[in-house]
C-alpha cells in the first residue's frame, strides 16, 4: 500500500489534489516553481523540497499537475527535473493535459530508469479538484494502475482505466474538444438570445432542463449572466488544449472544423486581454463582433 508520495505543481487543480492527499493521511512531499504555493502544505506537515529531484527522492509515488508540455519538458527532463531523482521501483503520475505523445515520451524515459507511469488527466475543475469529485482517466500497465487506484480514489469521484498509456491523454483532448464547442455553442446561443431580446434566465431555465442540457452549459451560462468571469479554468488553458487538440487530430486526419473556429475565438479573447479570466470569456470575444453584452435583468 502507497504510504509516501511528493506532489508537484500546486497550480488551481494541483493545490486542491495535494490537499487532500494530505487530508486522507498520506505523508506528503511538494514542489512549486513559484516556492510561496508551498508555504499552506507546510503549515499542515508536509515537506517542501527546493527542486524536482529533490521532491521525487523518498517517496513511492510522484504524481504532477503542471500548465502545459513546456512545463512537463522542464520539469520532468530538465537540469534538476523529475527523472534526475526519481529511482527504480517508483511511480509516477502526470495529471497534466497534454498530448498522447508527450505521455509516451516520459513512459520511455522512466522506463529506462525502472520508474512505472500512468498518465492520469481528469475533468472538472477548482471545485471539483477542492472536493476530490473530479472524473479522472487512467491509462498504463494494469498492474500499476491497480496500485495506484486506492490514491486517485481520495481525488475524484470515477476513475476509468484506458489501458496503454497515451490512451488518457488521449480521452482528455476528445472531452476538452467537447468542452470547447460547448462553450462556443453556448457564447453563440446567449448572444443570439440576447439579440432577439429574451429573457436570459427564463433562457437559462430552458437550459438547464432540455435534453440538450449539460452541467457545464448551466455554470457557465449562470455565470456569465453575472457577469463573473473568474477563474476555475483559464481561456489561456483552453486555448493551449485546442491546440492540444489540433496537433493529435493532425496525426489521425481526424476533421476539426468546428474546433478551428472556437480554437479562433478563444485566441482572439486572448488578444483582448481575457486569457487569465475562464473559459467562457470565449463570449467577450465574440460579444465585441456582436456589439452587445450578455446580462442577465
Ligand atoms: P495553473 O493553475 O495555471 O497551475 C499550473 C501549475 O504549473 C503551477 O503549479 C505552475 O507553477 C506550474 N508551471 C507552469 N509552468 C511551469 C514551468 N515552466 N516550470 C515549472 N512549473 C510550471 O493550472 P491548472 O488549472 O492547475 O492546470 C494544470 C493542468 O491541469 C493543465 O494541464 C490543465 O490543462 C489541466 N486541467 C485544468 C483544469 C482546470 O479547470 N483548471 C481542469 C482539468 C485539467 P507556478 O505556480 O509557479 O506558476
Amino acid at each position: 500500500m502507497i504510504k509516501t508520495i511528493s506532489y508537484l505543481g500546486l497550480g488551481t487543480m494541483g493545490s486542491g489534489m495535494a490537499s487532500n492527499l494530505l487530508k486522507a493521511g498520506y505523508k506528503l512531499t511538494v514542489w512549486n516553481r513559484s516556492a510561496e504555493k508551498c508555504e499552506p502544505f507546510a503549515r499542515k506537515g508536509a515537506r517542501v523540497a527546493d527542486t524536482p529531484a529533490d521532491a521525487v527522492r523518498d517517496t513511492e509515488l510522484v504524481m504532477y499537475s503542471l500548465s502545459n508540455e513546456q512545463a512537463v519538458e522542464e520539469v520532468v527532463f530538465g537540469p534538476r527535473g523529475i527523472l534526475s531523482g526519481i529511482n527504480e521501483g517508483q511511480i509516477a503520475v502526470d495529471m497534466s493535459t497534454v498530448v498522447p505523445a508527450t505521455s509516451l515520451r516520459e513512459q520511455e524515459a522512466y522506463a529506462k530508469g525502472g520508474v512505472d507511469f500512468l498518465d492520469a488527466p481528469v475533468f472538472g475543475s477548482k471545485n471539483e479538484s477542492v472536493d476530490a469529485k473530479l472524473w479522472i482517466m487512467a491509462a498504463g500497465k494494469k498492474a500499476v494502475f491497480e496500485k495506484v487506484k486506492p490514491v486517485l480514489e481520495h481525488l475524484g469521484q470515477t476513475i476509468h482505466y484506458f489501458g496503454k498509456n497515451g490512451n488518457a491523454a488521449a480521452m482528455k483532448l476528445v472531452g476538452n474538444l467537447i468542452v470547447a464547442l460547448e462553450l462556443e455553442a453556448l457564447a453563440e446561443g446567449l448572444i443570439l438570445a440576447q439579440k432577439a431580446g429574451l429573457d436570459l434566465r427564463t433562457v437559462m431555465e430552458v437550459v438547464k432542463v432540455a435534453d440538450f442540457r449539460s452541467p457545464l452549459l448551466v455554470s457557465n451560462g449562470q455565470n456569465i449572466l453575472k457577469r463573473d468571469f473568474s477563474t476555475s479554468f483559464a481561456l489561456e488553458l483552453m486555448l493551449k488544449d485546442a491546440g492540444l487538440i489540433e496537433k493529435f487530430a493532425a496525426t489521425l486526419q481526424s476533421p476539426i472544423p468546428a474546433l478551428r473556429v472556437a480554437e479562433k475565438n478563444l485566441a482572439s479573447a486572448v488578444a483582448f486581454g481575457f486569457g487569465k479570466e475562464n473559459a467562457s470569456a470565449i463570449i467577450r470575444a465574440l460579444e465585441k463582433e456582436a456589439r452587445v453584452e450578455v446580462k442577465g435583468r
